[in-house]
């Protein structure tokens, strides 16, 4: 029997504390007052906790392939009995995975539960600031105590809501163990511009197609909700590419989006806009786009194309004809920002995957360490990815103990 240390009373602590408990004394030491406080912020407080589609394609990371060994189907499906075995029961909307009470207090309650039941010792307002590596074991250190052990479990997490204990003081205990930190920066995330006409469509909330380019290349694309504010852009399409935009705008890149607000036709704008209207002739421009989009958005459009709401289309010069349909179809908008830590949900980058082992999840840099969590460069879409990827790794890094 070892004595294994878990930092770290998160999602993926908690669950690495539980499960190395079958076999060790195990200690969890939390810098907060109370164990997952992320957990409660989680969906809306409704905590959407795993996904009908865990696969790599909705994950970022530097390590594709550890990942997809993490995330491998056996993997999840053990960790998806476990959940079920200490009560976490799903209910299931669009393949997100909530618990039946939708309360994310329900997920903690029981995760805490099971660390009582297995009597785990959980030492609070334990913040550590040096884990010292020596032959044969660990000292953990906080400003007023040191605990020797012989395994590590570290689940800190990110930077992200640092307002929840996730401060980023993992990434230096880790470094100080000899582990690369790949380029940390905030993703799940609204990005900013700094456009005139911000105020005027602050507070639409449209479904489109948004795609990003990095350097005037195409890299990603997302379709649904997209939420326009005084600011910028958020929403979940938003969400799902602001890693890639806040990662790209840190290394001085040029981050643009083409926004396209009619994605449901199947022809260009312009050849349906001149079909409608022999459809309905002389009908105002206004009234053509009337129930397609909300007026705040239609009147940036119409005001872009140099357009009066009350020009006929049939009226309009070729160009500006051009201009409104391009300005439907491929919305050009400069990301020259974004919302920092405290308003992102996780941080992508973090330790390297590639210094994992993904069948136990124990450093290949230092010996008895294991890494869990968002403190790794793993970094999910909306969806429970995040969550899931949490409860896995911690899982595997306690049961392989
Ligand atoms: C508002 C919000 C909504 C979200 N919604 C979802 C969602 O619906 N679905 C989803 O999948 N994901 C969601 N996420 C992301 C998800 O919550 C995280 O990815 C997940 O909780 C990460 O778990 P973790 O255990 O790695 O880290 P955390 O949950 O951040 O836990 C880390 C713990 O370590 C402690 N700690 C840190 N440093 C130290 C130290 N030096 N010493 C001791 N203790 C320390 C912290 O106090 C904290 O308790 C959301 C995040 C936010 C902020």
């Amino acid at each position: 029997m070892s004595k294994v240390v878990v930092i770290g009373g998160g999602a993926s602590g908690l669950v690495a504390a539980i499960q190395a408990s079958h076999h060790h004394e195990v200690i969890l030491l939390e810098g907060n007052d109370k164990c997952g406080k992320k957990i409660l912020l989680t969906g809306n407080g409704k905590c959407n906790y795993w996904n009908q589609d865990i696969h790599i394609r909705n994950y970022y990371t530097d390590s594709l392939e550890t990942l997809d060994n993490i995330i491998s189907k056996d993997n999840q499906t053990e960790v998806f009995s476990f959940l079920e075995s200490i009560g976490v029961y799903p209910k299931i909307k669009n393949n997100y995975y909530y618990p039946y009470s939708n309360q994310a207090t329900s997920v903690r309650t029981l995760l805490l539960a099971e660390i009582e039941r297995k009597h785990i010792k959980v030492i609070y307002d334990f913040k550590v600031e040096h884990i010292i590596k020596n032959n044969t074991n660990f000292i953990i250190q906080s400003n007023r105590d040191e605990i020797i052990c012989d395994k590590v479990i570290l689940a800190t997490g990110s930077k992200a809501c640092p307002k929840t204990g996730s401060d980023g003081s993992g990434y230096d205990l880790a470094l100080s163990l000899g582990h690369t930190i790949n380029l940390v920066t905030p993703s799940l995330t609204p990005l900013k511009g700094e456009e005139d006409y911000f105020k005027e469509w602050n507070g639409v909330r449209c479904d489109g197609k948004l795609s990003l380019f990095i350097d005037n290349e195409k890299v990603s694309e997302e379709i649904g909700e997209i939420q326009l504010t005084d600011y910028g852009i958020s929403g979940i399409c938003t969400f799902n590419i602001s890693g890639l935009a806040t990662k790209s705008l840190e290394q001085k890149k040029k981050v643009t989006v083409n926004i396209h607000f009619l994605p449901f036709l199947t022809i260009p704008f312009y050849d349906w806009f001149t079909m409608r209207n022999e459809t309905i002739p002389n009908h105002t421009i206004e009234e053509l786009l009337e129930s397609l989009l909300p007026y705040k958005l239609m009147f940036v459009l119409l005001e872009k194309a140099g357009i009066h709401r009350k020009d006929e289309w049939k009226l309009l010069s070729e160009s500006k004809k051009r201009k409104l349909s391009n300005l439907l179809e491929a919305f050009e908008l400069e990301i020259t920002g974004y919302l920092s830590f405290d308003r992102a949900q996780v941080a992508t980058g973090g330790i390297s995957l590639s210094e994992i082992n993904p069948n136990t999840m124990e450093s290949l840099i230092t010996p008895n360490l294991y890494l869990v969590g968002e403190l790794l460069d793993v970094d999910g879409k909306c969806g429970g990815f995040n969550l899931a990827f949490a409860f896995i790794s911690g899982y595997l890094a306690g049961r392989s103990i």
